[in-house]
C-alpha cells in the first residue's frame, strides 16, 4: 500500500465494492477499508438475498461491475434466476461471492484494509484530509485526497458533519431489522405453496408457540439443493447506528430464528427433518442514515420512472417498506418495463468538497430509500462514485464540479447502464 492514497473508501459492501474498482486505473491509488473480515455488505456478512430485480421488459437495467460479477457467478455455478409474486429474482452463493469480490478488486489493482473500522476523521477548510481508523494495530489516521462514503449508515458523512436523516418523516421510525438464515435438508418436493406455509405459520403463531410480529412466512430458494432461506425474522424499534439497539436485535432474532426452525420441522411437509444450516454474521439493517445532498430522490421520482439528464444509475424496484412497526409490508411495483434513473447529484453531499457518497445512504427520502437499497443499484452507484472519483483525481476538479455528462460516458465506455 503507498503511503497516502488518492482516493480512500469507508465500507466494503457492494457500493464500496464497486466505487473502489470503479476509481482503480493507472496510477490511481485507491484504498478500499472494511470492518469485516471479507467484502460484499450486507450480501454476505448478512447472508441478505436474493438480488431484487436488475432486468424489466427485456431490458437489463444494471450492467457494468455488477454483469461482471453475475457472469463470473454463473460461470462457478453459483447463480440462478428465481422469482415470485410477480417479480423476478436472483439467488447467489453468497461465500463464492466473498471470492469472486476479492479477486476482481486484486485484479483491479485495489489496495484494501480489512478488519479496520472508521471512527472518526480530519477536516479543513470544508475538506476531509484524513479518516482516523481503529484495527488490531491500534489507532491510525489515512490521509487521501478524495473520499468516499460506502459505509450504508453514512458514518464517513455522519464524522464530517454532512447533513443526515433517519427514518419516516412522521416520527423518525426506521424498517425493522431482520437476521437472514437457511435451514438445509428440506423435502422441497414436498414443500407446500407459499400461501399453505403462511397459513401454517399464521396458526402457530395464533397459538402462541411463534412470536415472530411479521404477517407472512418470507422465503427463497439458493442455488443449493434441499436449503430454503428465510427473511423472517423481524425486530422493530432499532437504530442500526446505536451500539445497544444492534446488541437487542442481534440477541430477539436468534431466538426468533431457533423458534421459526422449530416450528418449521413441526408444522410444515419437507421441513421434518431440516437443520439450521447457516445465518447471518450480523443481523441485517435496512435503513439508517441518508444523507441530504445536492438532490434528494423522492417517491414520485420513483412511481413515474423520472429520466434526470445527470443519471448515473437505472433501478426498476420499486417502494418496498417493511412496516417500521413490525406487521405489514408497503410494496408498489413498477410495471414491467419501467424503471427510474438515479442522478449524480443525490451522492454529492452538503458541506464537504472532497466527499462523494453511495449505496443506501445516498440523498434520498425515506420511501425512495426502499427502492434504491436493492443490491444490484448499490453496485451500480459505488461504481458511478468510484468514476466520478478516478475522473476527479485525473482532471484536479472536486466531485460537485465534475461534468456529469463526462462521468455518464465513461460509465458507459464501461458497460454500466445510465439511460
Ligand atoms: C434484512 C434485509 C433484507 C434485504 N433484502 C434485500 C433483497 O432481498 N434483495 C436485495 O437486493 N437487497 C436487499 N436488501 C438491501 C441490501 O442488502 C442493502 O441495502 C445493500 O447491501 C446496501 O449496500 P451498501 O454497500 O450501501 O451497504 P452495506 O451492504 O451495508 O455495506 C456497507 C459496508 O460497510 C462496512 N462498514 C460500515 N461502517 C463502517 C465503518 N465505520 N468502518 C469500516 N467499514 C464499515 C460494513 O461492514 C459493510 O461491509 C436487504 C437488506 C436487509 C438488511
Amino acid at each position: 500500500m503507498s503511503k497516502h492514497p488518492l482516493v480512500v473508501i469507508a465500507g466494503g459492501g457492494p457500493a464500496g465494492v464497486g466505487a473502489a474498482i470503479g476509481a482503480s486505473g493507472p496510477g490511481n491509488d485507491v484504498l478500499l477499508i472494511e470492518q469485516s473480515g471479507f467484502f460484499g455488505g450486507m450480501g454476505t456478512a448478512g447472508l441478505v438475498q436474493p438480488w431484487m430485480a436488475y432486468k424489466t421488459g427485456g431490458k437489463t437495467i444494471t450492467g457494468g461491475l455488477f454483469g461482471k460479477i453475475v457472469e463470473r457467478l454463473k460461470l462457478r455455478g453459483a447463480f440462478k434466476d428465481g422469482g415470485h409474486l410477480g417479480m423476478t429474482h436472483h439467488c447467489f452463493d453468497p461465500e463464492i461471492l466473498k471470492i469472486i469480490l476479492q479477486e476482481m478488486l486484486i485484479e483491479s489493482d485495489v489496495d484494501f484494509l480489512l478488519h479496520t473500522s472508521i471512527t472518526g476523521v480530519d477536516i479543513e477548510d470544508g475538506n476531509i484530509t484524513g479518516v482516523h481508523t481503529w484495527n488490531k494495530s491500534g489507532a491510525g489516521t489515512i490521509k487521501g485526497v478524495i473520499f468516499i462514503d460506502a459505509t450504508g449508515d453514512a458514518d464517513l458523512s455522519y464524522f464530517s458533519g454532512v447533513p443526515c436523516e433517519k427514518g419516516r418523516p412522521q416520527d423518525g421510525k426506521m424498517q425493522p431489522a431482520s437476521l437472514h438464515f437457511r435451514v438445509g435438508g428440506v423435502d422441497e418436493s414436498r414443500m407446500p405453496e407459499r400461501e399453505e406455509m403462511t397459513r401454517l405459520y399464521l396458526k402457530a403463531k395464533g397459538e402462541g408457540r411463534v412470536s415472530c410480529p411479521r404477517e407472512n412466512l418470507l422465503w427463497f430458494d439458493t442455488p443449493r439443493k434441499g436449503e430454503i432461506h428465510f427473511n423472517t425474522t423481524r425486530v422493530i424499534n432499532v437504530d442500526g447506528t446505536s451500539g445497544i439497539d444492534l446488541t437487542r436485535a442481534e440477541i430477539e432474532s436468534r431466538r426468533q430464528m431457533e423458534e421459526l426452525t422449530g416450528f418449521l420441522k413441526s408444522d410444515v411437509p419437507g421441513f421434518e427433518n431440516c437443520y439450521l444450516d447457516v445465518s447471518g454474521s450480523t443481523v441485517g439493517i435496512r435503513e439508517t442514515r441518508r444523507i441530504k445532498g445536492e438532490y434528494q430522490l423522492t417517491a414520485d421520482d420513483i412511481r413515474s420512472g423520472k429520466k434526470f439528464p445527470d443519471a448515473v444509475a437505472l433501478g426498476c424496484y420499486g417502494i418496498d417498506i417493511h412496516l417500521p412497526d413490525g406487521k405489514g409490508t408497503r410494496q408498489e411495483h413498477l410495471k414491467e418495463g419501467e424503471y427510474y434513473s438515479i442522478p449524480y447529484r443525490a451522492l454529492l453531499p452538503s458541506g464537504i468538497n472532497n466527499l462523494l457518497v453511495c449505496g443506501r445512504c445516498i440523498s434520498s427520502t425515506h420511501e425512495a430509500n426502499a427502492a434504491i437499497r436493492i443490491q444490484p443499484t448499490c453496485y451500480a452507484l459505488g461504481e458511478a462514485a468510484g468514476t466520478a472519483a478516478r475522473l476527479c483525481i485525473e482532471k484536479n476538479q472536486r466531485p460537485k464540479n465534475l461534468d456529469a455528462e463526462l462521468l455518464r460516458q465513461e460509465l458507459k465506455k464501461n458497460g454500466s447502464i445510465v439511460d
